[in-house]
């Protein structure tokens, strides 16, 4: 027990982590291209804020969260996703103040008491952008090409964007009445979590996973069909903004999400997997959800894409991801009293701006070495008395095997490493 992680949680290791620093210094590139800035949040918020923010009816506030009371008797609740965190932070400082748009994104982990499989775990990370203040079509448009550029610059490919209108708070109402009308003769068969949605949110069950209300919502009208003609025109304009930015896409008017809080345009991306689930990212706008947690009236979209699925999605597709963690250089010694010279070496060659290493076990010049080729590091240097005293060293390639004696200084090593 002591030794083993919780059920549905893992530990990153070194020879993944690489993985996940490549990713996030492309989504910090990305984020600052598209003029986006940072906000971290703390890991636990009142679990009021996410009862109200994420919506009370959905699988994650009914089943999914992690809620327990801290010994001030607060109801606190782990963060299972970044939207309503950013929110309240847009919020309580006062960010609407400032020139709008606010872009904000996060990096993030996210926990949910789910049941743990491939591309589904109880802790997991995810990264999203929130854009607050503007109700343009352009922006919604934007929640889609952010993930779309960032997924293919990472090189992947079987891609489908499935986008959808749930109208806003005057259409939906309309077409609520129309669906409880529908299902109303097949109330009985509904899953249990269904019937208790029927009154609450009839939307939700056309997003039900169970075989039979699939079944049940075959036939059932569509809300795309009844949406007014701003929602209608809003629409429309996503879809003209996704062309232009030569971005295929697919309706889906079974796309609900699983939110409370969104308007309009909802979308999801799905990547043709094998072994995980097939989303891999999923947003949309929510107009009334600043409103909803005591902000003012300010529409909003945002997105929010899981890092473990898009690392499995490139595994399954055979990405390679470069490891640019590698020392440039093993500065390597011969007999104790050279450790020092060693050690200064390496010191200086580091502030220059080089990745290097040397030995701290005390191992033979020969155990240096072979240690060396493991690490995969691409230059060695062997340091003895002759090449102290010579102020010459061989600077070896490991890669190519060749080797050419320069001057001993940190400079000049530094200048003969051929950075990739
Ligand atoms: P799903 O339908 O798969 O349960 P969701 O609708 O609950 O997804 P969101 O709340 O929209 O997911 O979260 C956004 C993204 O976060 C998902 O597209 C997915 O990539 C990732 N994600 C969600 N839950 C998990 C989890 N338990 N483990 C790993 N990644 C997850
Ligand atoms: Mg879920």
């Amino acid at each position: 027990m002591l030794t083993k992680a919780p059920k549905g949680t893992m530990d990153i290791l070194p020879e993944i982590s690489y993985k996940w620093q490549y990713i996030e210094d492309e989504i910090r590139r990305i984020c600052r291209q598209f003029g986006v800035k940072e906000v971290r949040t703390p890991v636990f918020e009142h679990t009021e804020l996410f009862q109200r923010g994420v919506g009370d009816t959905t699988d994650v506030v009914e089943k999914e969260m992690y809620t327990f009371n801290d010994k001030g008797d607060r109801s606190i609740t782990l963060r299972p996703e970044g939207t309503a965190g950013a929110v309240r932070s847009f919020i309580e400082h006062g960010m609407f103040n400032n020139p709008q748009p606010t872009k904000l994104c996060y990096l993030i982990s996210c926990y949910r008491y789910e049941k743990p499989q491939a591309g589904r775990y109880r802790e997991f990370h995810q990264f999203g952008v929130e854009y607050f203040g503007t109700q343009n079509p352009s922006a919604d448009a934007e929640m889609i090409s952010l993930p779309w550029t960032l997924y293919k610059r990472l090189g992947l490919t079987g891609l489908t964007v499935n986008i959808n209108s749930i109208g806003c708070p005057v259409c939906r109402k309309e077409y609520n009445e129309k669906l409880k009308d529908y299902l109303r003769a097949r109330y009985d068969d509904l899953c249990d979590t269904c019937k208790n949605r029927f009154d609450r949110n009839p939307m939700r069950i056309l997003d039900c996973k169970s075989p039979i209300c699939k079944d049940i919502v075959k036939g059932a009208p569509l809300l795309i069909d009844s949406i007014c003609e701003e929602c209608s025109t809003h629409f429309e304009t996503v879809k003209k903004y996704l062309t232009s930015m030569d971005i295929p896409f697919e309706i889906d008017p079974y796309i609900v999400r699983g939110l409370d809080y969104y308007t309009k345009t909802v979308f999801e991306i799905t990547a043709k997997n094998e072994n995980s689930n097939g989303t891999i990212c999923g947003g949309g706008r929510y107009d009334g959800l600043v409103e909803e947690l005591g902000g003012g009236s300010v529409p909003a979209c945002g997105f929010a894409l899981g890092m473990e699925r898009l690392l499995l999605t490139m595994q399954e597709q055979g990405i390679d991801i470069p490891d640019t963690h590698k020392l440039d250089i093993y500065v390597g010694h011969i007999g104790d009293e050279n450790a020092m010279f060693a050690q200064k070496l390496v010191a200086d060659l580091r502030s220059l701006g080089i990745c290097a290493d040397r030995d701290h076990l005390g191992r033979s010049v020969k155990a240096q070495m072979k240690y060396a080729n493991k690490l995969g590091v691409k230059y060695s240097i062997i340091l003895g008395d002759e090449e102290i005293a010579g102020k010459k060293v061989n600077l070896k390639n490991m890669d190519e095997g060749t080797q050419k004696e320069i001057e001993l200084s940190a400079e000049i090593i530094a200048k003969n490493i051929v950075k990739e």
